[in-house]
């Protein structure tokens, strides 16, 4: 027999013994095959993917519920949304429930309740310790870890790292006498064991930069781990998504360095097979573990962060990192089983898996390598196979039990997760005791089974294109045309923080330059130079701009106005593919036009890359949408006569631009005229005047005809002015402030002599924005949104939140957590990857925002204001946090366009809509909300251009959420949509009678086919 056959015929003989014992002991089957509620809910749900779908987010709202009324009301709004036999069943059995809420909702909470005590070992260290007596006198041992919602505060932070030392220290103190009945004891580990999660040691995790993450997670953990040395204790740094991964792994590294823990072995963490990287990775780790002689554990895990890794890539146009097919990550999984089983010098490792097929390979290789199961382990977790875990004991292995403990509210995430393995398609708990797969199947072989399906298991760096292929395609329609949007930076890749770095640096040594303005391709400069300096220290100079006299408004637009008759002609698909030239260019320089952003902006390095990409993807979603409107529409289906409906440019475009997006509204507003034929006088903000001219020069390069673009710099309300005047200008696209927007509109509507066209004004001006929280919202999720909303680049967004509004009592638990996330802010130089919060763009600003401040102060309560760290020369506003704040007020009122929130309570959801409408504009709106009867209402009745639900309400992605408002907001133009384009043109329908003398083409060919 080969030695492939023999391994297989070992793990058979293996799995066939521990499926026996199992059956034995029979839990895990009653996990499934249960008549209560658990087992019911289990079975519905993998019955009915709908159903599943509705009671997994009401177990999610549940412990956030206060009253019985809303547990009934919530439940039988999620049960509405599904038309299945079983929720028709249950609405029955709500119905009599409704008329005693009480008891129903006891009922219910007591289910939920029972079912959590299935998989979380306790509420806290003292309820916990006999549920692990228990699995100690039953053979096992555990690792303990604490349940926890998302930290947002260093306070929050500090508490769970006590918690952790507390967990240890009370683990040594009552485990003391404890021993397990385990037949194994040598290389036995320690019995005080516990499992960390890396993000509950940090306030804020900035990918863009590791080393301030590390530092301030070591702060932290390096405390536990010394005691736990102390103790002789054992510590297990669990892992989470995979952008937190690097950060773990380097994280681990550091901390088996530091003086004190270089010789303590008793650390571990989680390699996750389901990533595409981890073979990789555990390469990476053993030759390190080589250069030290440093011995470690490996906990290997498949992934329980599968559904969230490929939404996560997918919304990001990233690679996904997972496997996507469930025996490829089986089979890795069993190629790093057998590296670290061969590798057992330095690793202990730890097998954790429920699946027998996974724990037979391990134990059959690590017998081939003539290791015995005191050499290794398996893990499991609490409740989940419980009949599986002491076949293992039975059967002579070290198994240990994850027990995690926390009430329910902080153990939900986790019980979900739970819930949703269990029930998942593809799990092996589910395929052996939910639907009765055959043991041979499920022994089977992951890698043979690939290669029957003639695949190999393919890893990252093998063939990135592969996997970008795989969720690079967009969704499309046969009217839709297929786009991707450009993706984000991922600032956690080193490579990539790299060139970031290089670009500041080389951005830098380009400051102080002079730029002219560009008429006709040809360089101008006129009248005098003004500076462009670096918000964030305003004595640096980023460069010296010409600003424009009235002589050259005058012939930048005669030049437009000469390109127009050839570019206006030029077929549709030159035009489209010299702006996609233009992203390409855009795409090439991203890095370095980050950095100018960063500079001359003051964004920090994920807003400013955010903006890059945007101003890429206008290019290539407004080219493609040209590409639909040049073939014109046949308006009707008419016997004798076809009606064609195209699109012709309006003429020469004044591009009136700020400086808060200083390249991607820029960029978006200029491509949307040129792909349609136009050609434009380009005037960006005289803040963001050496972004603009960069800009300009990547069109240059990309070859469109001189003249086409043209390029002013100077003041708005002297270039700007002349321009909009100027009888040749037909159109202004114009994004700014409601004052300098409304006088456009104005100005534009003043019809001069001589003027070929009505003027037609693209207007997007300010916002107001509100959200609202409702009372069943997760507020860790909601204040996370609120912080990057209200604060993220400073709040000088249109779509920036300024108005907050709180439902019933949940201001008294959201305030003065908001306070805390505020505080975890790093204000600081842009440039600084640590940095979330830069200056305000200028003096000007400062002192507006400055003197709301100060009306603020006289009129509300100040709750929160942020200080400034000292050495910080510049523009910088603190995050300031009113509450208090009467809706009618000047702070509710008024466009602050600064780092600037006023809360505001309402007793319910109608009047806190009524809040949110109450203002002159309609931009942005939120809602945190998990009520479907809520977020219903506010869908139809919260009246803004863009409502985002249980998200933050910035950030909108060109084609997924065409932007723009109406009211004050703006004239409803929605850019990044398909409607957008539309405005830069006139509509034109040309209608031939193709009926001669009575011969109908079409009708002719019909009958003729008729009587073939
Ligand atoms: C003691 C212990 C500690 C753990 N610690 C961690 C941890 O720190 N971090 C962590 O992420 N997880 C951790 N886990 C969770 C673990 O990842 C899941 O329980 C595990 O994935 C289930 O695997 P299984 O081998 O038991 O089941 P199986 O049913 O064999 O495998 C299920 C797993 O396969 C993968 N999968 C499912 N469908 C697909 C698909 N279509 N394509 C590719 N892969 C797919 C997923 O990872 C899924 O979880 C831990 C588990 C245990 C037992």
């Amino acid at each position: 027999m080969s030695k492939v056959a023999n391994i297989q015929a070992e793990i058979e003989q293996l799995g066939g013994q521990i499926f026996d014992l199992a059956d034995k002991y029979g839990n895990s089957r009653s996990l499934f095959g249960k008549k209560d509620f658990y087992g019911r809910l289990m079975e519905w749900s993998m019955r009915d993917p709908l159903f599943k779908t509705q009671m997994f987010r009401f177990v999610d709202v549940l412990p956030n519920l206060r009253s019985s009324d809303e547990v009934v009301s919530h439940l039988s709004e999620y049960l509405n949304d599904t038309r299945t036999p079983v929720s028709t069943f249950l609405q029955g059995a709500l119905r009599v429930g409704s008329f005693i809420p009480p008891v129903s909702a006891a009922i219910i909470r007591k289910n939920v309740g029972g079912m959590a005590n299935i998989f979380i070992t306790g509420a806290d260290s003292k309820s916990a310790l006999r549920n692990l007596r228990k699995i100690c006198k039953e053979g096992a041992r555990f690792t303990v870890d604490i349940l926890g919602e998302a930290v947002v505060g260093e306070r929050e932070a500090d508490e769970y790292a006590i918690r952790y030392r507390s967990l240890l220290d009370f683990l040594a103190e009552h485990t003391k006498s404890w021993q397990t009945s385990a037949p194994i004891s040598e290389n036995e580990p320690p019995f005080v064991n516990i499992s960390i999660k890396i993000s509950a040691l940090c306030a804020r995790i900035r990918s863009s930069d590791p080393e301030t993450n590390i530092a301030a997670i070591l702060s932290r953990l390096k405390p536990i781990a010394l005691r736990a040395k102390e103790l002789g204790a054992f510590i297990n740094l669990d892992m989470e998504s995979h952008g937190l991964k690097e950060l773990t792994l380097e994280l681990f590294k550091r901390l088996a360095d530091e003086p004190g823990l270089s010789d303590y072995p008793h650390l571990g963490f989680v390699i996750q097979a389901y990533l595409r990287d981890s073979y990789r990775d555990t390469e990476k780790i053993l030759k390190w573990a080589q250069q030290r002689n440093r011995q470690f554990t490996i906990r290997l895990v498949k992934g329980a962060y599968w559904d969230f890794e490929k939404v996560f890539a997918a919304q990001r146009t990233w690679e996904i990192p997972v496997y996507t097919s469930k025996i490829e990550t089986d089979a890795n999984y069993e190629r790093i089983t057998r590296l670290i089983l061969e590798n057992r010098r330095y690793v202990y490792p730890a097998f954790a898996s429920h699946n027998v097929r996974t724990i037979s390979c391990a134990a059959a290789y690590a017998r081939t390598l003539g290791l015995t199961p005191g050499d290794y382990e398996f893990q499991m977790l609490y409740g989940m196979a419980t009949s599986i875990r002491r076949a293992l004991v039975d059967l002579g292995y070290r198994v240990r039990e994850y027990c995690p403990i926390g009430e329910l509210v902080p153990g939900m995430a986790y019980l979900v997760r739970r819930l949703l393995e269990n029930t998942s398609n593809e799990g092996f708990l589910r395929a052996r005791f939910g639907a009765n797969t055959s043991i041979t199947e499920l022994l089977r072989d992951p890698a043979s089974q690939l290669m029957e399906r003639g695949d190999r298991l393919i890893h990252h760096a093998d063939n990135p294109a592969t996997h970008r292929s795989l969720h690079h395609r967009p969704i499309s329609s046969d009217s839709v045309p297929s786009f991707a949007n450009e993706p984000p930076a991922d600032f956690t890749s080193s490579s990539v923080r790299k060139k970031m770095a290089q670009a500041l640096q080389s951005v830098r040594s380009k400051f102080g330059h002079s730029y002219p303005s560009i008429i006709a391709g040809r360089p101008r400069i006129s009248g005098e130079l003004i500076r462009s300096v670096n918000p964030a220290r305003p004595d640096e100079i980023v460069g010296l701009i010409s600003t424009a006299a009235a002589g050259d408004v005058v012939d930048a637009v005669a030049a437009a106005k000469r390109s127009f008759a050839d570019w206006s002609k030029a077929p549709g698909e030159d035009r489209c593919r010299l702006i996609e030239l233009l992203a390409a260019k855009l795409r090439e320089n991203r890095y370095d036009l980050a950095a100018w952003e960063v500079f001359e902006v003051g964004k920090n390095w994920s807003e400013a890359d955010a903006d890059v990409c945007e101003a890429i993807d206008f290019c290539v979603f407004y080219a493609q949408e040209m590409r639909r409107l040049n073939e014109g529409r046949l308006t009707q289906e008419t016997a004798g006569e076809v009606s064609i409906e195209s699109y012709l440019p309006r003429g020469v475009g004044a591009i009136i631009a700020p400086w808060n997006f200083p390249l991607a509204i820029l960029c978006g507003m200029t491509v949307a005229a040129l792909v349609t034929g136009n050609t434009v006088v380009i005037k960006p903000a005289e803040q963001s005047s050496v972004i603009g001219v960069q800009f300009m020069n990547l069109i240059e390069e990309s070859g469109l005809p001189d003249g086409v673009a043209n390029l002013l710099a100077g003041n708005g309300e002297t270039v700007g002015s002349l321009l909009v005047v100027h009888p040749d200008i037909d159109f202004v696209a114009f994004t700014g402030s409601r004052e300098v927007g409304t006088e456009i509109w104005q100005m534009a509507g003043v019809t001069h002599l001589n003027q070929r066209n009505l003027k037609k004004v693209v207007c997007e001006m300010g916002g107001k924005n509100a959200m609202i929280i409702d009372t069943d919202a997760d507020l860790a999720e909601a204040v996370l949104g609120i912080i990057q909303s209200a604060f993220g680049y400073q709040g000088q967004k249109c779509s920036a939140l300024s108005r907050l509004i709180t439902i019933g009592e949940t201001h008294e638990q959201l305030v003065p957590r908001l306070i805390e996330a505020a505080a975890a802010l790093n204000i600081g130089l842009p440039e600084h990857p640590s940095t979330d919060m830069g200056p305000v763009i200028d003096q000007a600003a400062f002192q507006k925002v400055q003197s709301y401040i100060e009306i603020g102060k006289r009129e509300h309560t100040l709750s929160y204001q942020g200080h400034i760290p000292s050495g910080l020369r510049g523009f910088f506003v603190p995050p300031t946090i009113f509450t208090d704040v009467d809706p009618a007020s000047r702070l509710a009122q008024e466009e602050v366009f600064g780092p600037v929130l006023s809360v505001h309570r309402a007793e319910d959801l109608d009047e806190a809509l009524k809040i949110a409408n109450a203002s002159p504009f309609a931009l942005t709106g939120g809602l945190y909300s998990r009520s479907p009867r809520n977020i219903a209402q506010v869908r139809s009745e919260f009246l803004v251009g863009n409502l985002y639900i249980n998200r933050p309400i910035t950030g909108a992605i060109v084609g997924r959420h065409p932007f723009g408002g109406f009211k004050m907001s703006g004239s409803g133009t929605k850019a990044g949509g398909h409607d957008y384009l539309l405005h830069f043109t006139f509509p034109r329908v040309v209608t031939e009678n193709t009926l001669r003398h009575g011969f109908a083409p079409e009708i002719h060919r019909q009958s003729s086919a008729d009587t073939g």
